[in-house]
């Protein structure tokens, strides 16, 4: 689904976000991508959604090789591949819900009737069929981040992208946001999603680790040299020493 390779971002400044990353997902795996504030993780969801273009090196999503498309090519992989989640939602205010996931599909040149109908059955798949004209203010946090993953479902694309999904709701909802993107995952969907928090990121069965623009840590590299050359060894924690309980909760990254 995923292939990155020898990829290097530089913004003006100049500042390296990325300094080398290779990377590869598997389609219908499910990954973490974990590191504190500043270490890359949105400059590579960027890369990833095919949002931005690296520097140097290689990212090809779903066998395209992204530099080599041109403009419509890309949009067209990216409105059938990937689907996008956001901490802010990035929910019009003042619509109902139904109308706010419809919208996900006004591009694809799909009649309303039909968008409309579509959002339905997404909102009904997020358990919130009893919420279908809700403006956005009169549905909890949780509840707006499901319409959110409903509108990024619709077109059922293969790729979930989710930056820091949890970021801005309280742990119950937050909760509820993971074990849909799990159930997601379950059925077939590759999920990525892009965290500072180590419980978030302790979900999925991958880790991805990211510090200075480097991936640092990766359980499934580690497993495989642990099971080819190396001995086994701790998986993340080789790299990023558990700092226990009391701080294992957050790196101290962004915040809503
Ligand atoms: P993270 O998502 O892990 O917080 P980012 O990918 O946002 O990290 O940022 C990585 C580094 O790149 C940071 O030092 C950040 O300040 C810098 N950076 C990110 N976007 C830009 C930009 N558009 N222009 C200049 N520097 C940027």
């Amino acid at each position: 689904m995923v292939r990155i390779t020898g990829v290097t971002k530089t913004y003006p400044g100049p500042v390296t976000a990325l300094a080398g990353v290779d990377l590869t997902i598997r389609a219908g795996e499910f990954v973490a991508i974990v590191g504190p504030s500043g270490s890359g993780k949105s400059t590579l969801l960027q890369l990833l959604g095919t949002l931005d273009e690296p520097t140097s090196g290689t990212v090809r999503i779903a066998g395209h090789d992204i530099a080599a498309l041109p403009d419509r090519s890309r949009s067209a992989l990216r409105a059938g591949t990937i689907g996008f989640v956001f901490q802010q939602f990035h929910l019009a205010a003042g619509v109902p819900a139904d109308e706010n996931v419809a919208d996900g599909l006004l591009y694809a040149g799909v009649p309303r009737r039909r968008r409309l109908q579509a959002a339905r059955e997404a909102l009904e798949r997020v358990g919130l069929g009893h919420r279908l004209d809700h403006r956005p203010n009169e549905l909890s946090g949780g509840e707006r981040q499901r319409v959110a993953i409903a509108r990024a479902l619709l077109g059922s694309p293969p790729l979930l992208l989710a930056d820091e999904p949890t970021g801005n709701l309280d742990s119950a909802a937050g909760e509820t946001v993971l074990a849909l993107l799990t159930d997601l995952h379950a059925t077939g969907t590759t999920v990525v999603i892009i965290t500072h928090d180590r419980r978030i990121a302790a979900l999925p069965p991958r880790q991805i680790a990211v510090r200075d623009g480097r991936v640092v840590a990766d359980t499934e590299q580690d497993g495989h040299r642990a099971r080819t050359s190396e001995p086994a060894r701790g998986p993340v924690r080789a790299a990023e020493p558990d700092p226990g309980p009391a701080q294992a909760a957050d790196w101290g990254g962004r915040r809503g």
